[in-house]
């Protein structure tokens, strides 16, 4: 069978963000993807019981929890929507992931720091970090032709 991939829904323009928008990925690799059935669409954040909009989020790298720019701790809804992704993940039979990089939640190879201050760090998000945990391969929206090739790599098997 076609190998499946759990897709921040904010990539296929879900309106959302936290700010109410999407990360609309005009590719043709999504599109064909999306005619094969391969695409899962889940958003961590709305799963955990968050409104849209909201408030923007980022991890405190001193305690590793989630604060919203309010400064409320949102660590519990982010967690939960963790969690709710790797049980779709599982049910679905996804393999691979495709999250939006930069996101508390989706975020796979940076993250902000903390500060409120668009400041980027290496890192990932809480929803890529457990989804990597448990075996998931996560890929970012500029890594498109890699998760290509994996694609076709399991379908061949
Ligand atoms: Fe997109 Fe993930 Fe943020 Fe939801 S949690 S809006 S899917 S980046």
């Amino acid at each position: 069978g076609r190998a499946r991939v759990l897709v921040s829904a904010c990539l296929l323009g879900q309106k959302v963000r936290y700010d109410g928008g999407d990360k609309q990925l005009g590719d043709d690799l999504i599109a064909r993807w999306g005619q094969e059935g391969r695409l899962v669409p889940f958003c961590p954040e709305v799963a955990g019981g968050l409104p849209t909009p909201r408030p923007p989020a980022e991890i405190a790298p001193a305690t590793g929890r989630v604060i919203d720019s309010d400064g409320a701790d949102v660590t519990d809804a982010f967690t939960a929507g963790a969690f709710l992704a790797l049980d779709t993940a599982r049910r679905m039979a996804c393999r691979f992931a495709l999250l939006t990089d930069g996101s508390p939640s989706c975020g796979s190879n940076f993250i902000y720091d903390g500060s409120f201050a668009g400041r980027k760090i290496p890192g990932a998000g809480i929803t890529a970090r457990l989804l990597r945990a448990h075996g998931v391969q996560v890929f970012g929206p500029a890594a498109l032709s890699v998760l290509a090739e994996a694609l076709a790599a399991t379908d061949r098997h």
